[in-house]
């Protein structure tokens, strides 16, 4: 059975999958790394979708169904997969509902951040140019500004981070987003967590619902 996990740009979506997948034996799955993964061993999807991304072109929503049927049927019938990063669009939503006999989505959980919140946590993010460290100017920042704790390496703003680019990702993300939660809403699986607070706290709210699944 599936669990989607969807959240905007910053809202600790990737933080809070590892911990379910490390506490609570959650199989994580992301579309994203499956298809790295597809890619990098060269399997017969993986070739196509390769020679796509060279192109510099966006993977269709076809050939990122297949790896992603390909990674579900590798998993126990029992196992409760977490999906994050798919589906990305109500076409994908839809697609996804065909598998509901082997694997039927049993809820969509949304991880909702105030957009304030969120342009804070994405525009005051600094990264190692070097090791790809991750900072925050207020939450986490460095013992020496602009310079890395663990490698002396220099912090700098990534170009999506930037208040104009962050805007724009948030409204992608509520355009593209909120028809996939209306439809798993009409079909009573959509479900959301506050994503505010620490992590151990958010944390709390998503197995607490995971588990009553
Ligand atoms: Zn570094």
């Amino acid at each position: 059975m599936i669990v989607v996990l969807t959240g905007a740009p910053g809202a600790g979506k990737g933080t809070q999958a590892d911990m379910l997948a490390e506490k609570i034996g959650l199989k994580k799955l992301s579309t994203g790394d499956a298809l790295r993964k597809h890619v990098k061993e060269g399997t017969d999807i993986g070739k196509i979708a390769g020679a796509i991304m060279e192109r510099g072109e966006l993977v269709p929503d076809d050939v990122l169904f297949k790896i992603l049927k390909a990674e579900l049927d590798g998993v126990k019938a029992d196992q409760i997969v977490l999906l994050d990063g798919y589906p990305r669009n109500l076409s994908q939503a839809e697609t996804l509902q065909t598998l509901k006999d082997r694997h039927p989505v049993k809820a969509a959980i949304h991880l909702d951040v105030d957009r304030s919140a969120l342009i804070s946590r994405l525009s005051g993010r600094r990264v190692c140019g070097s090791c790809g460290a991750t900072y925050h100017v207020s939450t986490n920042p460095s013992k020496k500004e602009g310079i890395c704790d663990k490698c002396g390496g220099e912090l700098a703003q990534r170009k999506d981070d930037k208040p104009e680019s962050v805007a724009v990702r948030l409204d992608v993300f509520e355009k593209t987003t909120r028809p996939i939660l209306e439809f798993y809403g009409a079909r009573g699986l959509y479900k959301q967590v506050k994503g505010e607070g620490l992590p151990s706290e958010i944390y709390e709210r998503l197995s607490k619902l995971i588990k009553a699944i």
